[in-house]
């Protein structure tokens, strides 16, 4: 029997919280459930990653869907694979792995469900080459405001599907999918790593050498200056072959079983321990770390998902928690991007994550974030001075640029803000209207960018 919790919800920046009445139910259940939501309406939730406010509802229903081991079924003939939509991508790979596949698009971090993967339509460090977690998604199961089901895919009620991939949970909710995944001969990866001393060496070596990896990421030193603005250490790579493991080291080619090492406890004292000096401290050390060229071979966990390693890590920045920005500008706009990073850097924001990669072509989803272009990704502490009045200049810069930002990360950014660099906005809404005409499915990020007609306000049941 399923029971319902009342309890503040937030994202994994851990600012604004609302209060949500959570539920865990069975795929069985979730249609009766969800029809008792109040006029505040139901939302799915997966494992809460999303950084803003995209996975909260505010005095309404949050439905979590279950899922494990048992709830996926691998074909090994085409790689095809029927997965829950609340799995993890970390059950998942310890299921996929050992059998030789790995999935299409994987994020940074392995604690994502389906239903997340898909709703944020997320992407990975190799956007350029195999696009975004949607291009991957053969066809989805999908709960629908009226309580029925319905299969669709590229092929199979596309409109649907492609609203439904970036659609953050507001066309229904996604109960399985069937995702292709990608053969693999090893659990390792082959690594290359640079470190560049600044942010014109970095933008030249990935446009000039992206191309010939599957995987490209950077990490940013925000708070360098000068002639060292944008110093950083570039990881490109792919899957190793079994001729680049040494045979006498390697056992199992396909061993995988990454672990969390230490967790950081509840009870970090308020202002958190990441400031300017403790992130300066660090960037210099990792920047230092690194030679100036290096080639590796690392495991899956090490190379996609390092911030795994340690558990419940956004409890560092203290209990007022953080906020991510991550923005896209168009390749051509390297003088907005070098204005931003200029910005952040004299701000003496401490942000200590910050990683730039290049998207290539985007997929047909009208509210997927990925365009072709430079896409930059960091944290800063929620109480750094001047933030509010910060991050809108940055804004103004992105989207004067034709940029976008990610809905999936963002929690400040303003109606008319979101509006201007997503122009098939009203597409997406028309699909979702007809779909959820009594406007069942909304988050307290659908309500701050108005992405759900609030006029039409839902009966109670
Ligand atoms: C350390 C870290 C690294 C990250 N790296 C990346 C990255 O490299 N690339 C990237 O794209 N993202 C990245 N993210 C963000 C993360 O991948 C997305 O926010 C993802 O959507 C989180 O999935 P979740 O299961 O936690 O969903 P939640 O955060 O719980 O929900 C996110 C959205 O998905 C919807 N949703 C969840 N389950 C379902 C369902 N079953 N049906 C319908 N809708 C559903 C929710 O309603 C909500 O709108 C990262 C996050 C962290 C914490």
């Amino acid at each position: 029997m399923a029971v319902l919790m009342r309890r503040a919800m937030s994202g994994w920046g851990r600012t604004n919280p609302s209060s949500c009445e959570v539920i865990d139910v069975d795929r069985a259940d979730i249609a009766a459930v969800v029809a008792q939501a109040s006029s505040r309406g139901a939302l799915a939730r997966g494992l809460g990653r999303s950084y803003g406010d995209s996975a909260q509802n505010g005095g309404g229903l949050l439905v979590r869907l279950g899922g494990t081991a048992a709830d996926i079924f691998l074909d090994p003939d085409t790689g095809v694979v029927r997965v829950g939509g609340g799995v993890s991508l970390d059950d998942l790979l310890r299921v996929v792995v050992p059998r030789g596949w790995f999935i299409p698009v994987s994020p940074g971090t392995r604690s994502v469900t389906i239903g997340g993967a898909v709703a944020s339509d997320i992407h990975g460090k190799n956007h350029h080459v195999d696009g975004s977690f949607g291009n991957h998604v053969v066809s989805l199961t999908l709960l629908l405001a009226d309580g029925s089901t319905m299969v669709v895919g590229p092929q199979q009620h596309a409109e649907i599907f492609w609203a439904t991939v970036g659609g953050m949970g507001l066309t229904g909710i996604i109960l399985e999918a069937n995702v292709r995944l990608l053969a693999i001969e090893t659990s390792r990866c082959a690594v290359e790593t640079t470190r560049h001393d600044n942010l014109d060496s970095l933008l030249t070596e990935m446009s000039d050498g992206d191309e010939h990896y599957r995987y490209s990421v950077s990490w940013i030193d925000l708070i360098a200056k000068g002639r060292h603005l944008g110093r950083s250490v570039l990881s490109r790579g792919d899957h190793a072959k079994l001729s680049d493991l040494d045979a006498r080291a390697a056992g199992d080619p396909l061993r995988y079983g990454p672990r969390q090492r230490i967790s950081v406890p509840p009870l970090v004292p308020t202002p958190g321990v990441l400031n300017h000096a403790s992130v300066a401290l660090f960037n210099e050390g990792w920047f230092r770390h690194y030679p100036a060229r290096r080639a590796s071979v690392e495991g899956i966990g090490a190379f996609f998902h390092p911030l795994d390693g340690v558990g419940a890590w956004n409890r560092l920045y203290g209990r007022l928690g953080f906020v991510q920005y991550q923005f896209v500008v168009p390749f051509g706009e390297e003088t907005a991007l070098r204005d931003v990073i200029e910005r952040l850097s004299a701000s003496g924001a401490a942000s200590f994550l910050a990683v730039l990669k290049r998207f290539g072509v985007g997929n047909p989803a009208p509210l997927s974030f990925p365009s072709p272009g430079w896409t930059l990704a960091l944290d800063i502490p929620a109480r750094s001075k001047g933030l509010a009045s910060l991050l809108h200049d940055l804004d103004r810069v992105v989207l004067d640029a034709g940029g976008r930002h990610y809905l999936a990360k963002d929690s400040h950014t303003t109606p008319a803000a979101f509006r201007r660099g997503y122009p098939r906005l009203a597409e997406w809404q028309t699909i979702r209207d007809r779909l959820d005409p009594g406007r069942l499915w909304c988050s307290d990020q659908a309500r701050r960018l108005e992405l759900v007609d609030q006029a039409i306000i839902r009966s109670s049941s």
